[in-house]
């Protein structure tokens, strides 16, 4: 919606480890009116490609941080394109942040103000890797564009509805008491995209849903009435299915072993973090579509690396049935989930006991699509996420409350 004297702009911002992607919506949250994405942030280059209307840009600049990133975003914003999308920094009227941890204490978006940044920054410690970019961009936003809200939202809060005997881990209780040990569920964003999407597709309010987000980081959720009840995902992003680089479940005696023979914990922790998953079972690279390449012309690293991630979306899926029963639909999302068939293909092969019967030719189409036959129980879609507008609406609707 604009307000009569400027045109009313929601910027959203995803600050990654070391990039910044971002996208420009007007009227509300229903139009999109750039995107772009900053890659190299803290290393020697910095790429910066955008794209408004029908006008595309890459340029390459060296060493950058974060408050530089934004600022040259929000140049791009009103410099590229003809017209560019905004003429002045002051039409955005809003920022909305992916932030990754959101702890006990968030459990929906919320407007960013002093104590919402520092607690936030009190949940470093429980995601290291990721609060520190968010909040970096929290900050160079609030710096850059100080007429605009901001409105943190969180990757977490999609799982604030998780029953205590989902979320504790059976271990000695001083340690959620004290040291937080519980899962806590990641790409929630997505999750709940998915779900409030399936809802409407399906023409269900409430539906109960088998999500399964499968890109770089995978995971799978469990939705019942319309909210999550377990996820794949842990305390950490590590918990789970096999991602690009993450092992996903693992035996935590393997810890032990491996400390115990001598391997230093900052070697395990980088093994099973950044050189496990695809890339550690291919031994080649945590690109699925690679992986699946190199398995067709007959590598038998990269077949048991497909396999094996093949396998653990499937334990998931079982599981996960059980506990949306009676379920109205099994969505698949993300990077692969929405572009391989053959991986939808090897996930649901003879399932059509348990209700899930895919059509071979839909399943090879393309875009938001069912893919499972009218003899299907269970429907199957393929939603092709939209975390940036989830941010974008969630914005919208807190500024004009
Ligand atoms: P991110 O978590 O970084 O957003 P994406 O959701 O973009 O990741 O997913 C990236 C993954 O999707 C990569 O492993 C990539 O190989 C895979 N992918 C993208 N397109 C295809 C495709 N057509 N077939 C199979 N895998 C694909």
């Amino acid at each position: 919606m604009d307000n009569g004297r400027v045109p009313m702009r929601i910027l959203v911002i995803n600050c990654g480890s070391s990039s910044i992607k971002y996208k420009l919506f007007g009227r509300g949250a229903e139009e999109t009116l750039a995107v772009g994405v900053i890659e190299g942030i803290g290393g020697k280059r910095l790429t910066h490609r955008h794209r408004a209307a029908d006008r595309r840009v890459t340029t390459e600049t060296e060493v950058g941080d974060y408050d530089q990133g934004v600022s040259r975003l929000v140049e791009a914003l009103t410099e590229w394109g003809s017209p560019p999308p905004i003429t002045d920094p002051a039409e955005i009227a809003a920022v909305g942040h992916r932030v990754v941890h959101g702890g006990d204490r968030f459990s929906e978006s919320t407007v960013i103000d002093r104590a919402v940044i520092e607690a936030i920054e009190s949940l470093e410690t429980l995601a290291p890797l990721h609060n520190p970019a968010n909040l970096a961009g929290i900050r160079a936003a609030r710096e850059l564009l100080p007429g605009a809200a901001g409105v943190a939202v969180f990757d977490t809060a999609f799982f604030s509805t998780l029953p205590p005997h989902a979320y504790r881990y059976a271990v000695p209780a001083r340690w959620w008491e004290e040291f937080g040990v519980r899962r806590y569920g990641f790409h929630g964003i997505s999750h709940r995209y998915l779900a409030e999407r399936a809802a409407l597709l399906l023409d269900k309010p409430r539906p109960n849903l088998v999500t399964l987000h499968l890109g770089a980081g995978a995971s799978a959720c469990a939705v019942r009435d319309g909210q999550a009840v377990d996820t794949s995902m842990g305390m950490t992003p590590l918990e789970g299915l096999v991602m690009g680089t993450r092992s996903g479940d693992i035996d935590p005696a393997v810890v032990f072993h491996l400390l115990e023979s001598g391997l230093p914990a900052s070697e395990i922790r980088q093994g099973l973090e950044r050189k496990g998953g695809l890339l550690g079972l291919s031994g080649d690279s945590p690109d699925f579509r690679r992986v699946s390449e190199c398995a067709r012309a007959g590598d038998p690293s990269a077949s048991l690396a497909v396999e094996t991630f093949v396998h653990r979306i499937r334990r998931y899926l079982g599981a996960f049935l059980v506990q949306a029963a009676p379920c109205d639909a099994v969505v698949f999302a993300g990077g692969i989930g929405e572009n391989s068939h053959e991986v939808r293909q090897l996930v649901l092969a003879g399932l059509e006991s348990l209700g899930l019967v895919v059509d071979g030719s839909r399943n090879r189409g393309n875009g938001e699509r069912r893919i499972s036959t009218g003899r299907s129980t269970t429907d199957i879609w393929v939603i092709p996420t939209d975390e940036e507008l989830l941010i974008a609406r969630d914005t919208a609707d807190l500024i004009h409350q």
